[in-house]
């Protein structure tokens, strides 16, 4: 016990604050400290560390820039509801390939692609841009798209979706073509012309550098309902795509990768993923791993339902011969043979048990120090208002690692917890990490409130109505906000995020 006190005593030393002996110390400390006491640490820990979800990275080729092909760009289709993504999608559709050689028939499978009328080069349009598994991809840092087309009607011009979808393209880093579209809903040519000088001044003032003032975004006036410069846009595509020199290895040589963009299970085939091909040539009998699953590859079908011998990069195809249905936005790479994608799978789910478990400390260790928080809180209460406690000249002290954001995540439903914790658990990077202190279902209690004042922790509320005045105006003076968008909810959080770092000069 005397050991242990001493050690309890060299760590608060150290800078740990409000250590006991029952606190559970993370990997990242426990190697900290042992620099203190001047330990060399094992060689092989200053890696970069393996996580389950960078594990499958083991599989991949590393690019060889001399094998990069053109491959097609992959554009969305983004803007303001109501104006018009849905026609030009249905349009581009009827246009597709499978379209035309099978009678119009194409199943959506997520993503079709075009042959342009005039350059005869093929475009891949994403048909649900809206959708979670989206969302997913973006989070782990996946930009499957290439080219954002941005829909603004002629008659409402800038609307406030067209504003995020804006601000969405400028983060993502993907280069933009506007689309005006409904144009025959305003057919006097004079009247026609103000309205698109009305359209081009708000995407000015909206920070888009349009050709017309001598930047390099194209801006191309459409009509989805009478098709009215619809090879405009697709020729645009396809110029934009030249210029961004669009590359990917295609060769069966090199690992196969892409992206889940839909899966379910078919009644006479069983478990079907559309993947999005990004590298190499996938081809029946490859063998592929996808989160907690793997699959020899039985068959590949075109957005017609066709059986097709292989697939190249920025083709979206259904795949076949899954052991287990891969889960929407997760990532596919290609395992040489079936011992090696059972090997990676294991070694994954043992990596996700590690991490439940390492998570489940933090946990532990906020519990505890809750219990004590909330048994001599008024003790700690008064020592601040006495001035007991001098923050500021503990902060620099603490240890270094990322610093912790706290959360407190309360939603509607179960679901909407879950898919908040896993959208906002992994934001952040090795400055600043979101830490989710506590969630649950239910608008925010007491306890919350409590919580959230002693790990100085925001409230993030989703989708559930008006909170009590109590909870909004807490006297504890607790961040409470409210969100009914699951993005608006990541973004805030991004940003708060990003504001904790410590300005750089
Ligand atoms: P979304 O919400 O952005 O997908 O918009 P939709 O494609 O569903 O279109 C919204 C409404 O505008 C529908 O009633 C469409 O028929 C209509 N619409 C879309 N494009 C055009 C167009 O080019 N011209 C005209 N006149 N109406 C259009």
């Amino acid at each position: 016990a005397c050991r242990s006190e001493q050690l309890v005593r060299d760590l608060t030393g150290l800078g740990f604050a409000d250590v006991t002996q029952d606190y559970i110390l993370s990997k990242e400390y426990v190697e900290l400290i042992l620099q203190e006491y001047n330990y060399k640490l094992p060689t092989g820990s200053a890696k970069a560390q393996v996580t389950a979800q960078t594990v499958y990275d083991e599989l991949r080729t590393p690019v060889n820039p001399r094998q990069l092909q053109r491959r097609p760009p992959v554009v969305t289709i983004m803007g303001h509801v109501d104006h018009g993504k849905t026609t030009i999608i249905d349009h581009l559709r009827k246009s597709s390939v499978v379209s035309q050689e099978h009678g119009g028939i194409t199943q959506h499978i997520g993503a079709f692609q075009v042959v342009t009328p005039v350059s005869k080069k093929k475009i891949t349009f994403l048909d649900t841009p809206g959708h979670a598994a989206f969302l997913k991809m973006r989070q782990r840092g996946a930009n499957i798209t290439d080219i954002i087309v941005l829909v603004v009607s002629i008659e409402d011009s800038i609307m406030p979706q067209t504003v995020e979808a804006i601000r969405h393209a400028k983060n993502s880093g993907n280069e933009t073509i506007i689309a005006v579209s409904k144009i025959d809903k305003i057919s006097q040519p004079k009247e026609r012309e103000r309205a698109l000088e009305r359209v081009t001044a708000d995407l000015i003032a909206h920070g888009i550098p349009l050709e017309q003032v001598g930047g390099d975004v194209q801006m191309v006036p459409i009509s989805a309902r009478t098709g009215e410069n619809m090879d405009l846009l697709e020729e645009s595509i396809v110029l934009l795509s030249d210029v961004m020199d669009i590359k990917a290895e295609n060769s069966s040589k090199v690992a196969a990768e892409g992206w889940v963009l839909e899966s379910q299970v078919n009644k006479s085939v069983g478990n079907v993923a559309t993947v999005l091909l990004k590298k190499g040539c996938l081809q029946k009998g490859n063998i592929l791993v996808c989160g907690n699953t793997f699959c020899k590859v039985r068959n590949i079908l075109d957005s017609a339902g066709k059986g097709v011998s292989k697939a190249m990069p920025s083709d979206a195809v259904e795949v076949i011969g899954w052991k287990e249905l891969p889960e929407a936005g997760d990532q596919v790479i290609q395992a040489k043979n079936e011992a090696t994608a059972k090997k990676y799978n294991a070694k994954r789910m043992a990596l996700l048990e590690v991490e439940a478990q390492a998570a489940n400390v933090e946990r532990l260790n906020q519990e505890r120090g809750l219990s004590r928080g909330l048994n001599d809180g008024h003790a700690a209460d008064e020592a601040r208002e006495n001035g007991d406690e001098d923050e500021d000249e503990e902060q620099q002290h603490l240890p270094a690692g990322p610093q912790k954001v706290n959360f407190i995540v309360k939603a509607d439903v179960t679901g909407s917890v879950e898919a908040i914790n896993e959208s906002i658990g992994s934001l952040g990077n090795d400055e600043v990490v979101c830490n989710i202190v506590s969630s649950g279902v239910g608008p925010p209690t007491g306890n919350d409130l409590k919580m959230a004042q002693i790990t100085n922790g925001k409230i993030l509320c989703f989708n559930l109505g008006s909170l009590p005045s109590e909870v909004i105006n807490n006297r504890s003076g607790v961040d409470v906000r409210q969100y009914n968008v699951i993005y608006k909810l990541i973004e805030d959080v991004t940003s708060v995020l990003t504001d904790s770092l410590p300005a750089i000069y």
